[in-house]
């Protein structure tokens, strides 16, 4: 068993898609551990894409994690942190394989909807980010 991160981005709880991606995950074989919606201050979305700061879209990728309400939530299955980024499809919805999150839902490049940790260990820095190990049930 592994655990991963995810983020519902602000595109996709604005027009009320929460339910709608968890039950992609829940129909995937991933539990949902911990779950809660709250806003990304300016810092924690700098501190969280700070590999990106140097890419040209740094700014206004902090502005649109900014913009608006996200989910953070915690994951666990087999393979949680590949299999998640599967059913997620790639970062440019029009490059992303049918059935996936983004495809389905994402509307640009930036604005897709939802974020997935890329390595086991970058799961654990991002969970404890946001959860407390009793959060996790
Ligand atoms: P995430 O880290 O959010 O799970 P990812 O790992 O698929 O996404 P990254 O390359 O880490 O993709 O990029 C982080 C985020 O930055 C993307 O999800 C997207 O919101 C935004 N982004 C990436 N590339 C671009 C781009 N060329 N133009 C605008 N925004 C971008
Ligand atoms: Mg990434």
């Amino acid at each position: 068993m592994q655990k991963t991160f995810s983020i519902i981005k602000p595109d996709a709880v604005k027009r009320n898609l929460i339910g709608h991606i968890n039950q992609i995950i829940e129909s995937s074989e991933l539990k949902i551990l911990a779950s809660k919606k709250l806003y990304l201050t300016k810092k924690q979305a700098e501190i969280f894409y700070e590999v990106h700061k140097e890419r040209p879209f740094f700014d206004s990728l902090v502005e649109y994690m900014t913009s608006g309400p996200v989910q953070v939530q915690v994951l666990e299955g087999n393979n949680a942190v590949a299999n998640y980024r599967k059913i997620m499809g790639a970062t440019n919805p029009a490059e992303a394989e049918e059935g996936t999150i983004r495809k389905q839902y994402a509307e640009s490049i930036e604005a897709n909807s939802v974020h997935g940790s890329d390595s086991e260990e970058n799961a654990k820095i991002e969970i404890s980010f946001f959860f407390s190990g009793s959060e996790l049930v």
